[in-house]
């Protein structure tokens, strides 16, 4: 074979055109790394002579920080440990001074080496302002998708999939959609808005809403342009994070709108059901706001999803036992907050009506989150919030703010109802006081003046008999009776002012009861048998008390004088006991008894049970209580209706 040519080797001439092919680069190098031989080709890519090089250091025309590298890959294929050189980049000085990159190949024979460069300028200038391009995506903190004109995602940024919750690439191939935190047809229509902008428009600015991989809510501002890759319409969207601020926009819109329905009218019940439409069933499944009035709860409102579920929650209240309702108020008075993560479990230790329980069963209630109501004395309501078993809404930190904010201003809002009702309430007796008052006043001076009118009239006509002595005791005996009545109703309406402007006060001091309560009856005896009453005495003596004996008469006058009109014509027993820290005095009579429902409500002010038939303002029980409470006593009544009273005066001792 040898010295014969074979017909697929190149020729002389052949060689010298593949050696002069543009952008190649041929250099021999000698074992002390001077150029041996170099292509034509250096002058139009490096601007150098071939000349220029033979002879010359390789190392003068190498970027300093490329020689290290270019010196070891030559030693190694000269000492044949690398058999070829491959991929070798480096940087070639060019005659004026700027650099080319070029790619070596290279392989050592006969003690020189044999080396072919590529100019990889451009392509090195292209990789590298792409490697900043990608460096620059993902450092920027703004989440950035490209996807294509159907939709599909082609990149993703680091931000983007943590933004989403996504793991690297995750993304990539998947429709956009599956961000979409709203329904198909919404999401498709805000598609179609930012297309229709961006067919006019260079950019398309907006919100988006979007649900994060683990289903939690995602608000991002958006910024879409359109890009032209490979001739294809993409869209580059850049997401910002924005979830926090809507959010917070969010909660302050709700709290401005409660508190704008709170005062928008004095129907705090309509008012309250508006509010609870605002929580029901965006954040809550149903919820129901209690009322407390004296130990007991009185359902307000209620809302839920579904109507009949919210009628459901309202009469269900019937059938909480006053226990329940009780504790509850008891609870969360003290708690002012309680939240209830398993329903189910507390329910089957209540010891409540089994309809009770059958209907709440319905509810499927899983978390009840209740707060108090506060008002400025304490707690005058409670709103239960509540979430099904099966709910998809999470009741977390930021639902349990806006929720105390809620019962904040529900609280205030209930407090001025009640005060409002209270006054409504207090003008309302206050008329009625003033009607009663006029005419138990009216009633013996009329009987005064008509008195003096006829006694007038007899002096006149001389008659003898109007001055008789027996006559005249007669009259002014009356006349002392009708005048002690407008007396002690003036005294009692005085008495009223000064309990109102904290001015009653008691000056106490040692006296003997039986010789005290003796002294009153007595003073008694022609009422007691004007009203037909037997008066019966069971008097401890002596029994030596402290108190301000001038209030303490004004009660028991007061209970006797009630006996006496309420109890007319039956016996009535004044009784005195004597216990380990109390002095008892006990009025008892035979007269009609009071309602039970009736019994606290009568030592209020101006308040009178069933008793039209009878004159009186309303005013002796109230007195009578301040004037005990004074002395850090009791006055309260016992009573079976229809059989009678007992109403119970204790001194302490
Ligand atoms: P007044 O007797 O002037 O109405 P009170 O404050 O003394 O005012 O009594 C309040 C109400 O309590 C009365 O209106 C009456 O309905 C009821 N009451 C008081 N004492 C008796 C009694 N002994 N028997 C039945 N009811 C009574």
């Amino acid at each position: 074979m040898r010295g014969r040519r074979r017909n697929t080797e190149l020729t002389i001439d052949e060689f010298r055109e593949i050696l002069s092919l543009p952008n190649h680069l041929i250099a021999i190098i000698r074992p002390d790394s001077t150029f041996y031989k170099v292509n034509e080709e250096a002058t139009p890519l490096l601007g150098w002579e071939p000349e220029d090089l033979i002879g010359n250091k390789v190392k003068e025309y190498v970027h300093p920080e490329d020689w290290e590298e270019t010196l070891a890959r030559m030693t190694s294929v000269f000492l044949g440990s690398e058999a070829v050189v491959e991929d070798m980049r480096n940087r070639i000085k060019r005659k004026d001074g700027t650099w080319r990159w070029v790619s070596w190949t290279g392989r050592a024979r006969g003690g020189l080496i044999y080396a072919h460069g590529n100019d990889i300028t451009e392509k090195v200038e292209y990789e590298e302002a792409l490697t900043v391009q990608a460096l620059v995506l993902e450092s920027i903190s703004e989440g950035v998708i490209i996807c294509n004109a159907k939709g599909q995602m082609v990149f993703s940024n680091t931000a983007a999939e943590k933004l989403f919750g996504y793991d690297t690439d995750e993304l990539l191939g998947q429709k956009i959609f599956i961000l979409s935190g709203v329904n198909e047809a919404e999401s498709k229509k805000k598609v179609r808005e930012v297309v229709d902008t961006l067919t006019t428009d260079k950019v398309w600015m907006g919100e988006f809403e979007n649900l994060r991989r683990d289903g939690t809510r995602l608000i991002t501002g958006c910024r879409v342009t359109v890009l032209d890759l490979h001739g294809e319409t993409h869209f580059v969207c850049v997401q910002r994070d924005i979830t926090r601020r809507k959010i917070q926009e969010e909660d302050n819109k709700l709290i401005a709108d409660i508190t704008q329905i709170l005062s928008s009218s004095l129907d705090y019940e309509q008012n309250v059901r508006n509010v609870l439409g605002l929580l029901v069933p965006r954040f809550f499944d149903s919820a129901v706001v209690d009322q407390f009035k004296e130990g007991k709860t009185f359902r307000l409102a209620t809302a839920a999803e579904r109507p009949e579920l919210a009628t459901l929650l309202m009469d269900i209240h019937q059938y909480e036992s006053e226990d329940v309702s009780r504790n509850k108020l008891q609870y969360v008075s003290e708690q002012r907050e309680v939240l209830i993560e398993n329903l189910g479990e507390l329910f089957s230790t209540f010891k409540a009506q089994p309809e009770y329980v059958e209907k709440l069963k319905l509810l499927n209630l899983k978390t009840s989150y209740a707060l108090a109501l506060m008002g400025k004395d304490g707690p005058v309501g409670y709103i239960a919030l509540h979430l099904r078993k099966d709910s998809n809404k999470v009741l977390d930190e930021r639902v349990q703010k806006l929720s105390r904010e809620v019962a904040y201003r529900l609280g205030h809002a209930m407090e001025n109802s009640i005060l409002y009702h209270q006054s409504l309430e207090a003008i309302r007796a206050r008329d009625e006081f003033l009607s009663v008052a006029s005419h138990e006043l009216k009633t013996p001076l009329q009987s005064l003046i008509l008195q003096n009118e006829m006694r007038k009239r007899m002096i006149q006509k001389g008659d003898p008999e109007a001055v008789s002595p027996e006559n005249l005791t007669r009259v002014l005996d009356l006349d002392r009776r009708q005048l002690k009545r407008i007396n002690r109703l003036i005294d009692d309406m005085l008495d009223i002012s000064r309990i109102r402007n904290s001015k009653l006060s008691i000056q106490k001091e040692a006296f003997d009861l039986a010789v005290f309560l003796e002294d009153i009856t007595d003073r008694f005896l022609h009422e007691f048998e004007t009203a037909g009453c037997e008066l019966k005495k069971e008097l401890l003596r002596p029994l030596e008390v402290v108190a301000d004996s001038y209030r303490i008469e004004q009660v028991i006058v007061n209970l006797l004088i009630n006996a006496m009109k309420y109890g007319s014509g039956a016996p009535i027993t004044v009784r005195t006991k004597k216990l380990s820290d109390r002095v008892v005095i006990e009025i008892e009579d035979k007269g009609p008894g009071i309602r039970e429902e009736d019994k606290e409500r009568i030592f209020r002010r101006f308040e009178r049970a069933n008793s039209n038939q009878v004159s009186g303002m309303g005013l002796g029980l109230y007195i009578s209580r301040q004037i005990m409470e004074l002395h850090q006593g009791k006055v309260y009544a016992r009573s079976e209706y229809g059989k009678g009273s007992t109403f119970i005066v204790e001194l302490p001792l």
